[in-house]
């Protein structure tokens, strides 16, 4: 292994703590079950009404810190983490985790916990990149109570050369039989809009029938391309792949009636305003990737 040492180094935290005495931000609680439920699509009824559990797996939930960051975070795992960090394997990605249930938590239940490393492993070659897997176990208490434990497994990794070396690309659209007609249009560098046959109500996005009168039968107008900034959102936050935030997202009102949303451009995104008058383009992104886009006229 020519890792000059690191493994063993690495080693000697095993054992070590990554959380002392932590405490949960909250108790275990009813409104906290019921959203997780809802979230989950989980209807058991263990779960609602006098003498209810929390579900087994929210074990972690009680022991999150939030946006304030980890509650007891301990030294020797920030040193474990710089070390890798020092040595190249810059990236993480949790990788599974393990629970084992001893007791059930219920609403009012005061949750502490434990974190240790629990182990480092040798150093893997995974597709993501080499590194190393790192294990920690919490226990979770309620009272003097072992109520689970909670392993989390996440791989420290230098990323392999040239994964991230092409740019992200835009998402591709999902073209199917009842939009494909919208894309062909594009490709022309025409903004087709359908038009019921039966009533003659125009209709964005596209459809397989009319929502206004039901009927199937459709054709097409294409729209003059001229238009006004309905209303928008500026997106400052979270980043994706291929987008470069901020920017500004409108919902457009085309000069015919419907409405559409899209990119505006040609504007710093802090001066779009609704009401703005806006004038349809297309924008080439890549080989493959023509969209509609509306650069804004300013008066
Ligand atoms: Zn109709």
């Amino acid at each position: 292994m020519d890792d000059d040492g690191l493994y063993s180094r690495l080693k000697a935290y095993e054992g070590r703590p990554a959380a002392v005495s932590g405490t949960g931000r909250d108790p275990v609680n009813a409104p906290m079950i019921r959203h997780w439920c809802e979230a989950m699509g989980d209807r058991n009824p263990a779960y609602t009404g006098p003498g209810a559990i929390a579900p087994p797996t929210m074990l972690q939930a009680w022991t999150m810190g939030g946006l304030g960051g980890h509650p007891g975070r301990a030294r020797p795992y920030e040193e474990l983490l710089a070390l890798l960090d020092e040595a190249g394997c810059t990236a993480v990605v949790a990788t599974d985790c393990e629970q084992e249930y001893l007791r059930p938590l219920r609403p009012g239940d005061e949750v502490t916990f434990d974190t240790v490393i629990e182990s480092v492993s040798e150093r893997k070659t995974t597709k993501l990149g080499a590194g190393y897997f790192i294990t920690t176990r919490t226990d979770v208490r309620a009272g003097p109570d072992l109520a689970g434990t909670h392993r989390f497994r996440i791989l420290k990794y230098a990323p392999a050369r040239g994964r991230t070396a092409p740019r992200e690309r835009r998402p591709r659209p999902v073209v199917n039989r009842d939009n494909a007609g919208f894309w062909e249009g594009v490709r022309e560098h025409r903004l087709l809009l359908q038009r019921c046959t039966a009533c003659a109500g125009l209709r964005f996005p596209w459809l397989p029938g009319c929502h206004a009168c039901g009927c199937p039968e459709w054709d097409t107008v294409e729209a003059a391309g001229e238009g006004t900034v309905f209303s928008y959102v500026v997106l400052h936050h979270p980043p994706f792949p291929a987008f470069e935030p901020p920017y500004a997202i409108g919902l457009i009102e085309l000069a015919e009636g419907v409405r559409v949303v899209s990119n505006v451009v040609g504007v710093p995104y802090d001066k779009v305003r609704i009401g703005m008058p806006v004038r349809l383009e297309f924008r080439r992104y890549d080989d493959e990737l023509t969209l509609p886009v509306f650069r804004g006229v300013t008066v």
